[in-house]
C-alpha cells in the first residue's frame, strides 16, 4: 500500500528527514554555484578595469587630443570606437554566460 502524507520540515519520519536533508543540500549547492558564477564575472570585469593602469597608459591630455585630431583626423574616434565595441561585446558574452549558468542551476 502506498503511503500518502503531507510532509513538512516538522515531519520526523526518517525517510522524510533524509529527503529534506538532501533537498536542503541540493539548494545550498545550487546557491553556491550561482554565487560563484556571479563572483567570476565581477572579478573579470574588475580585472579589466585594472588592465590599463594610468602610470603605464597615461591619460590623454587636451594637447595630445588636439595634436592627433589635427594630424590624423578621426583616428582617435576610430580607436575609441574599436575599444568600445570590443569591451561591450565581451561584457555581453560574459553576461550571457552568467545568465546561462544561473538558469542551468
Ligand atoms: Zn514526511
Amino acid at each position: 500500500m502506498k503511503d500518502i502524507h503531507t510532509c513538512s520540515y516538522y515531519c520526523d519520519r526518517p525517510e522524510c528527514i533524509k529527503a529534506q536533508r538532501d533537498d536542503l543540500r541540493e539548494r545550498l549547492f545550487a546557491d553556491e554555484a550561482k554565487q560563484d558564477a556571479i563572483d567570476n564575472i565581477l572579478q573579470r570585469l574588475e580585472s579589466w578595469g585594472k588592465a590599463y593602469p594610468t602610470d603605464i597608459f597615461r591619460e590623454i591630455t587636451d594637447e595630445d587630443r588636439n595634436w592627433l585630431h589635427e594630424t590624423r583626423p578621426g583616428l582617435m574616434d576610430r580607436i575609441a570606437a574599436g575599444m568600445g565595441r570590443h569591451m561591450y561585446s565581451q561584457i555581453a558574452k560574459d553576461i550571457a554566460a552568467l545568465v546561462e549558468a544561473l538558469e542551468s542551476k
